[in-house]
């Protein structure tokens, strides 16, 4: 049985006064909850005071993306040994906005997906079709090649280590939630896809919904058979919607 991970992804939002009073909130909210059911990716500067609060306490955290490189002469880059170094136990790769907006391509994702599996770090890897891919019938094949990328360099192997978010481009930040339907349909092939390689590692894959998920359609998205919780990004960094999207995954 797969149990539900959700995960916030605050983008490049907070300071360390807005971070301490929504970090002290989720603690005091979920604290308890089952070990790493919820999880908090912050951006680089604030890991050491997301460590500091959420230390000893039921969640975890992680960062939203790293180097492929574990060190050397690579100007403004974070390795994932860096981030180990500040307790995190997951990142965040392939983001959609990473690939459009900073030239991530397929092989830099891999790279980065094997890189994070190499030092210990679970893997978020996102991937999701944009508005004219839908509209254009070819969802399932963008989906696919950018599986393909990183089952290529690290094997249906490093897909049982990891975490998916699909998250459809055209459903983040829009307020345009995918159906529960629509989701489920995707994920249902994605899925299916790793089956072939290897029925137990997709059977035991955990695969995130992202895309305007809020306390009100968290429910009814996390129903479906082949969600697994979801990769929150605005919701994130409102107490109150966070801590309940996290206890719609409980
Ligand atoms: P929103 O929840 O703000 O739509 O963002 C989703 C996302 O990109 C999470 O990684």
């Amino acid at each position: 049985m797969r149990k539900k991970l959700v995960a916030g992804n605050w983008k490049m939002h907070g300071s360390v006064v807005e971070n301490k009073a929504l970090l002290d909130a989720l603690v005091a909210a979920l604290g308890q909850a089952d070990a790493a059911a919820c999880i908090v990716c912050a951006p680089f500067p604030y890991l050491a005071q997301v460590q500091s609060v959420l230390s000893g306490t039921g969640l975890a955290w992680g960062a939203q993306n790293m180097s492929q490189y574990a060190k050397g002469a690579y100007t403004g880059e974070v390795s994932a040994p860096m981030l180990l170094d500040f307790g995190c136990s997951h990142v965040i790769v392939g983001h959609s906005e990473r690939r459009a907006l900073y030239g991530e391509d397929d092989a830099a994702v891999a790279a980065k997906f094997a890189a994070a599996l190499a030092a210990g770090l679970t893997p978020i890897l996102c991937v999701g079709e944009t508005l004219d891919e839908r509209q254009a019938g070819v969802t399932e094949t963008v989906i696919g090649r950018q599986l393909d990328a990183v089952l290529a360099v690290s094997g249906i192997g490093g897909m049982g280590r990891a975490v998916v978010a699909y998250e459809p481009v055209w459903a983040i930040g829009t307020g345009k939630t995918a159906s529960p339907e629509q989701a489920q349909a995707v994920h249902a092939f994605i899925r299916d896809r790793l089956a072939v390689l290897d029925k137990a590692v997709a059977a035991a894959l955990v695969i995130q919904y992202g895309g305007s998920v809020k306390a009100a359609n968290a429910a009814e998205l996390f129903s479906q058979p082949d969600i697994d919780g979801g990769l929150i990004g605005g919701a994130s960094l409102v107490a109150d919607e966070f801590i309940a999207i996290c206890r719609a995954a409980q």
